[in-house]
């Protein structure tokens, strides 16, 4: 554990030496966001951390983002999708389009999380996230430092060999606040609406969109989209 504690933290300091004001935490309140925070700051490093309120978050998400913040005396920005957009997609396809067709589901992810995204990364050169190789087979082939080939963000990820029991470990042993829907088996927390728990033997990442059935679609675009933008078709939002 200790060695997994180490090794996060010198790639966290690795990225802010290597990119300083231009680094960034976009933080999903997802039960790795525990370890994240409490790694970034009980050690003092001076990177910023934000977020994005797509709009159909679940209360425990605006919970343990408020416990952040007064444990920690931070201010983590919000980030929101444009009000215009989200009001023509509404007006075209309703509140619940994502359940309409996977098409439907990737541009509300694109409008309430991949261009909200796109407007914070900006001017930005790179980002951490929490992604873990456990998680799916999606993430299995995940390396380290990666390098988006359209933004030219590098992309750090810290806990890729944590395994959840860690993560629980660390947050167990530094008493750091987690979102509580992880207690009643929900695994990756995203949007209320397309988000539930998981039941034994199932990815970690099940639980989203899981009426789509597959493991590829089962990203909302944000760590997906400049693979797709460099093919020519703009077809994920990225998400958390
Ligand atoms: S997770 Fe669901 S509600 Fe949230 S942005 Fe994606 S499709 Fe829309």
């Amino acid at each position: 554990m200790e060695d997994k504690i180490n090794q996060a933290l010198a790639l966290l300091k690795q990225a802010l030496a290597e990119h300083g004001d231009g680094l960034v935490y976009p933080c999903s309140m997802g039960i790795e966001s525990s370890v994240m925070v409490d790694l970034i700051c009980r050690n003092g490093l001076n990177i910023p951390i934000m977020t994005l309120d797509t709009g159909r978050l679940p209360q425990s998400t605006y919970d343990v983002l408020a416990a952040f913040e007064t444990r920690y005396g931070i201010r983590i920005e919000v980030v929101f999708p444009d009000c215009h957009e989200v009001e023509a997609m509404v007006r075209e396809h309703g509140v619940n389009l994502f359940r309409q067709s996977v098409e439907l589901r990737k541009k509300c992810c694109e409008i309430r999380k991949v261009h909200p995204m796109m407007r914070a990364l900006k001017g930005k050169s790179a980002w951490l996230t929490g992604r873990r190789r456990e998680q799916s087979k999606g993430r299995a082939e995940l390396q380290t430092v990666e390098t988006d080939p359209v933004y030219d963000l590098k992309k750090y990820n810290p806990l890729l060999n944590w395994s959840m029991n860690e993560v629980l470990e660390y947050i167990k042993t530094y008493d750091v606040p987690y979102n509580i829907l992880h207690d009643a088996h929900y695994h990756s927390i995203g949007c209320e609406c397309c988000t539930r728990a998981i039941t034994v033997g199932e990815d970690e990442r099940a639980g989203r969109w899981w009426w789509e059935n597959d493991d590829e679609a089962a990203e909302c675009g944000l760590h997906v989209m400049s693979i797709k933008q460099v093919s020519g078709k703009i077809e994920d939002g990225e998400g958390i």
